[in-house]
């Protein structure tokens, strides 16, 4: 069996950055799905926003449970006793981070490749503006890709085309990719609010790659102060 080159598979939260690496992906490949992963998060939105994006683009989507998570707690995209967007003192990492979430859902989206001959993954994890996790990092996606090509035997690729890109550089990719109608569809708030809360540091972290590259986020109308 060999894997079909004009294939990819991306990991897919409906979120800016997995939106725009759908669109990257889109013009890279012929065949393109998305996978989802349901790990239990607080804002179902995000699941709902990812069906509306994938549909748009015309890709079959898949939501795949993982609900692990949940039951580890200690985070803020899952527990409510947890408050958000603080450092956690014992740590030094944010709140916000789930362990192991990007490594699991990785291996789920490379055994959804795998079932359908496909060896390239695309993931939007990036070290550059927002280093505080360590499985967004460089270092863990070539060590990742080892492990997945050894265990399964396959010859994954994890295509990560915004790793060194700023927030800003991410909004030009977005533009150049003619992707702007889908981030209007993408969810980025942390409080899970529609139109969003604009005071989250995922809020404010969008906005600000919006107001750098001198470009209106089409999901707020106007850039968020
Ligand atoms: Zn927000």
């Amino acid at each position: 069996m060999q894997p079909d080159p004009a294939a990819a598979v991306v990991l897919f939260s409906g979120g800016q950055d997995s939106t725009t690496c759908l669109a990257w992906a889109l013009r890279q490949y012929r065949r393109v799905e998305a996978v989802t992963i349901d790990y239990g998060q607080r804002h179902r939105v995000e699941l709902e926003c990812a069906r509306a994006i994938a549909e748009r683009c015309g890709v079959p989507h898949r939501i795949l449970p993982c609900d692990s998570f949940t039951a580890l707690g200690g985070n803020s995209l899952v527990s409510e006793e947890v408050v958000r967007d603080g450092v956690r003192q014992d740590t030094g990492l944010p709140n916000t981070f789930v362990p192991g979430r990007n490594l699991i859902f990785l291996c789920l989206v490379a055994a959804y490749a795998w079932q359908r001959s496909i060896a390239n993954l695309v993931t939007g994890v990036c070290q550059t503006d927002f280093s505080g996790y360590p499985d967004c990092r460089q270092t863990t996606m070539d060590a990742l890709q080892a492990a997945l090509r050894a265990g399964m035997d396959w010859p994954f690729t994890i295509h990560t085309p915004l790793m060194f890109l700023t927030k800003a550089d991410s909004v030009r990719l977005a533009v150049d990719l003619d992707a702007l109608p889908l981030l209007a569809l993408s969810h980025t708030c942390y409080n899970g609010s529609r139109p969003p809360c604009g005071t989250c540091p995922a809020c404010l972290l969008r906005a600000k790659g919006f107001a750098e590259a001198g470009i209106a986020d089409p999901l707020t109308a106007s850039p968020i102060r």
